[in-house]
């Protein structure tokens, strides 16, 4: 439902769950956070409101890192539960995803991904996404490159954003039938379904276009097709008060 992530300075977690409070209106059952940290990726996440997942927080602590993404769902497929609530990991622990939408083909994606030795935790849509990402990384070693990969794969409508631990200071979204916007900072970059997420750190944005990949680092945003044509990208101001 909602979708934020940050690469920059600052503490994601901190522009984050401030992002997400932003998006609270749209309504939601669950919410999760991943930060990279320390060569790692850890993440968080709570059925219920962002109460919880605050309070998750506060009881164990993430480290700190300048580098996350945050989600807050409205169930589809599998009940509001921490298990099924995002970011959703592969098994090694390295990649997390969110996802906005849903994965038509993912029952046939879940089957295939279970007899390759995949071990799936929840019962959503979602999951298979994590699984394919961390599949494709380990052959092409790109986050932006193993999305498209995956993307090429996926029927429905979603607006996708990811990290890996492999690649600490970026964050890779994608976007069919479903919105996300690019926030463009000083020396930091945003990615939300909604402009308000970050409109308090920046009014310049690129909407992203359909069927377009994008890699967000802190000193700059590349845009591509689901096959690494470089994409047009305009970027414009946000002059509405929020
Ligand atoms: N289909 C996904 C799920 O049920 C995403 C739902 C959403 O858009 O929040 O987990």
């Amino acid at each position: 439902c909602g979708i934020v992530g940050y690469v920059g300075a600052q503490s994601a977690l901190d522009v984050v769950i401030a992002g997400l409070k932003r998006l609270e209106y749209r309504g939601y059952d669950s919410a999760g956070v991943a930060v990279l940290a320390d060569g790692g990726l850890a993440a968080a996440k709570k059925a219920g409101k962002l109460l919880n997942l605050e309070k998750e927080l506060t009881d164990r602590p993430l480290p700190s890192g300048s580098t996350g993404i945050g989600h807050t769902r409205w169930a589809t497929h599998g009940g509001p539960t921490d298990a099924n609530a995002h970011p959703h990991l592969d098994n090694a622990g390295r990649v997390a995803v969110v996802h906005n939408g849903i994965i038509e083909n993912f029952a046939a994606l879940r089957a295939e991904l279970t007899e390759r030795g995949h071990d799936l935790a929840s019962e959503t849509d979602t999951e298979v996404v994590a699984h394919l990402l961390a599949e494709e990384f380990s052959s092409c070693g790109e986050l932006a490159e193993a999305m498209r990969l995956v993307c090429r794969r996926l029927h429905g409508a979603f607006t996708l954003v990811a990290v890996h631990a492999d690649e600490p200071d970026v964050v890779v979204g994608a976007r069919r039938n479903s919105p996300l916007v690019v926030g463009v900072g000083d020396g930091e970059a945003f990615l939300a379904s909604d402009v308000a997420a970050f409109i308090a750190h920046t009014r310049s944005a690129i909407e992203l276009g359909q069927d377009q990949v994008v890699e967000l680092r802190r000193d700059g945003v590349t845009v591509t097709d689901f096959d690494g044509a470089p994409a047009d990208v305009r970027s414009y101001h946000v002059d509405w008060d929020a």
